[in-house]
């Protein structure tokens, strides 16, 4: 499969055909998504959380898109208008597709080929990111830092036992990143890294590493 880069031309295009927002489930979602989707949709971020979101049980610290129905659409289809319903705030992965990111801090990318169009029109791989909002760009450090810190945080979680006491922490942890923001401010991306760097001082407390 060819690597791509910000300034190779691919099959881009996209004719709303939904096939994307079917057999889902596996939407990742970050903190700033939370935030941002919360304040889309003029709801709080606990009723986002309820109604639109599930935790990912195999990998802690998680939270996913629900899906439903048989066919397991994404929540947040709009079947009426066919299409997304929060297009101008979806979540990176909704953005790239079908590409997948090979390097995302070098731009590497690589076409999944899951787009179901045949005859798409060849656009650079900068438009296709960065066509929607320019959400790419600029969420691409932020989401990054996000996966660097649900790494290290998967790893060291994995040593702890699953007892009563640390499950009812690793709930605490939950609240503290995807809860604990103040919409009505403008620096999300702050507060986001303030919440993930108090879960790390948490976490290493926890297992009493330095
Ligand atoms: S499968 Fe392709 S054409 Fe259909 S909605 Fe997704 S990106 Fe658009
Ligand atoms: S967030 Fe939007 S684009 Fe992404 S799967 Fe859901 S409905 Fe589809």
């Amino acid at each position: 499969m060819d690597v791509l880069t910000l300034k190779s031309k691919d099959k881009l295009d996209c004719k709303m055909c939904d096939k994307c927002c079917i057999y889902r489930g596996d939407i990742r979602l970050i903190p700033l998504n939370v935030c941002k989707i919360s304040k889309f949709l003029k709801i709080s971020i606990k009723e986002f959380l309820e109604k639109y979101t599930d935790k990912l049980e195999y990998n802690k610290l998680e939270i996913v898109l629900k899906a439903t129905g048989k066919q397991k659409q994404c929540i947040l289809y709009d079947n009426e208008n066919k299409r997304c319903s929060i297009h101008k705030v979806k979540p990176m992965q909704c953005v790239m597709f079908p590409l997948v990111p090979e390097n995302l801090k070098r731009d590497y990318f690589y076409n999944s080929g899951q787009c179901v169009l045949d005859n798409a029109k060849e656009i650079t791989v900068n438009k296709w990111l960065n066509g929607n909002n320019k959400i790419y760009s600029r969420n691409k450090k932020i989401c990054m830092e996000w996966i660097q810190f649900i790494e290290w945080a998967q790893a060291e979680l994995d040593k702890i036992p699953s007892n009563k006491n640390n499950l009812k922490k690793i709930d605490e942890f939950y609240v503290i990143l995807f809860e604990n923001y103040d919409l009505k401010r403008f620096d999300l991306k702050m507060q986001m890294r303030n919440n993930m760097r108090k879960v790390e001082k948490q976490i290493k407390l926890m297992l009493n590493v330095k």
